[in-house]
């Protein structure tokens, strides 16, 4: 028998009859004589609702009482479905973040995990008990409740399946596998069967909302079984693993992430240092930069100037921006102009390595569909390029078109 660590987004448990229904698939797995440890999204727009209820009372809360409310969603649900369980007569217990021992770091609101001990799940698992987990949630050094960065759910499931040496960690969801794109929004999106968790981790870092991308950087770690299922329909999905049968030609997907903005700095100094001086800045306050283009120098003669445009995530932009205005002396630019009306689209592929000309493909795409690129990126197996927002879906379809 096999012990299968399971877990099911917000989408899957959203109403009573979502949780029964999933109360039922849990319940099949475990008359089997499975092992089962199950982990909980917040029911559908949960997350959202109480970060707007939030925003009803202060436009900005800590992050540790924000942490605090939404941590809330993910407890309902596994007391719901502990009930559903109990309903059908089965041994089930709900455990909240604390309560497995999942320790994060103090970063409130994108807390890491830093080590879950899980002695409480072994014993519960070894009284035969169905053991239902509150997602998303941990907790830091002074007790204080943290949550892992929307979407973190499956990054809990993947430290407890590696933390207990699961045979396989399952993640079911409203779609029935990874996809080519995303399936809701581009036509032709087709099914991948398995993906390497390097292209799959390319793919979440960029915006595929399907998995967290610390789930599979986590995965690939420890060598996690990890699969991506429907919850709603039964048939196979998507395995993630080291190598794929298939063999690789050209790409694997095509992703957009909307939630970047784009901050340029006009006329620095071009000397050395300066770049430096910028990027430690926001270093200093964790403010992650992403893509970076450096012009060349301009101005008569030496190259007196250039200016250098990077992009950040759209929750940072007012703050670097801050920092930025702060430090201006220091800095001596002459303007920063800042947009969070781009967004960024990316391919990701094991086979561009082997493969010349897939830049030029995709850039061929863009040209035809009329985007106009503001920022290119490139990797050993992906190309990023920022695009202006409103034109970024037409640009994932043209090019999922094009490769296709
Ligand atoms: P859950 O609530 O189950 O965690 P999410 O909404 O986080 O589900 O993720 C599933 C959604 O991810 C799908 O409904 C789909 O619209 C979106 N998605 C984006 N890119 C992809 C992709 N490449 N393959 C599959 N789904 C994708
Ligand atoms: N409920 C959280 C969110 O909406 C975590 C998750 O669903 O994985 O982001
Ligand atoms: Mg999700």
């Amino acid at each position: 028998m096999a012990l299968i660590v399971q877990k099911y987004g917000g989408s899957s448990v959203a109403d009573a009859e979502c949780i029964e229904r999933v109360a039922w698939r849990i319940a099949e797995s475990y008359t089997e004589g499975h092992d089962m440890v199950v982990v909980l999204s917040a029911q559908g727009d949960t997350t959202d609702d109480l970060i707007a209820k939030a925003n009803e009372i202060n436009e900005k809360p800590s992050k540790r009482e924000m942490d605090m409310l939404l941590s809330t969603g993910e407890q309902m649900s596994v007391a719901l479905m502990a009930m559903a369980l109990e309903k059908i007569g089965l041994p089930v217990v709900s455990l909240t973040g604390w309560q497995i021992g999942m320790q994060t770091d103090d970063n409130y609101g994108s807390a890491k995990i830093k080590k879950v001990t899980a002695s409480r799940i072994k014993t519960e698992l070894d009284r035969r008990r169905i053991v239902l987990v509150a997602g998303f949630q941990g907790v830091n050094r002074y007790d204080d409740i943290t949550t892992l960065g929307r979407g973190g759910s499956d990054t809990t499931a993947v430290a407890i399946a590696a933390n207990l040496n699961a045979d396989v960690c399952q993640i079911f969801t409203d779609v029935d596998g990874v996809y080519t794109s995303d399936p809701r929004k581009i036509q032709g999106a087709h099914k991948l069967d398995e993906i390497t968790y390097d292209e799959m981790l390319e793919l979440a870092s960029l915006g595929a909302q399907v998995l967290h991308n610390r789930a599979v950087e986590m995965a690939k770690l420890y060598a996690v079984k990890l699969e991506v299922l429907s919850s709603f329909e039964k048939k196979s999905g998507t395995e993630v693993k080291e190598v794929t049968k298939v063999e690789q030609t050209k790409i694997s997907g095509v992703a957009k992430d909307a939630d970047i903005a784009r901050i340029a700095i006009v006329g620095v100094k071009n000397e050395p240092g300066i770049a430096y001086k910028i990027f430690r800045l926001l270093a200093r306050e964790d403010i992650n930069v992403d893509i970076i283009l450096q012009s060349i120098g301009r101005g008569h003669e030496l190259s007196e100037t250039k200016d250098i445009s990077f992009t950040v995530a759209r929750a940072d932009m007012d703050r670097a921006r801050e920092l930025l205005e702060e430090n201006k002396q220091s800095l001596g630019y002459s303007e920063i102009s800042v947009t969070d009306k781009v967004a960024k689209v990316s391919i990701v592929g094991a086979g561009m390595m082997a493969a010349s000309g897939i830049a030029a493909t995709m850039f061929e795409a863009l040209y035809e569909a009329k985007v106009n690129i503001a920022m290119i990126s490139t990797s050993e197996i992906k190309v990023s390029v920022l695009v202006d927002e409103s034109e970024a879906d037409r640009a994932v379809q043209a090019i999922h078109a094009k490769f296709f």
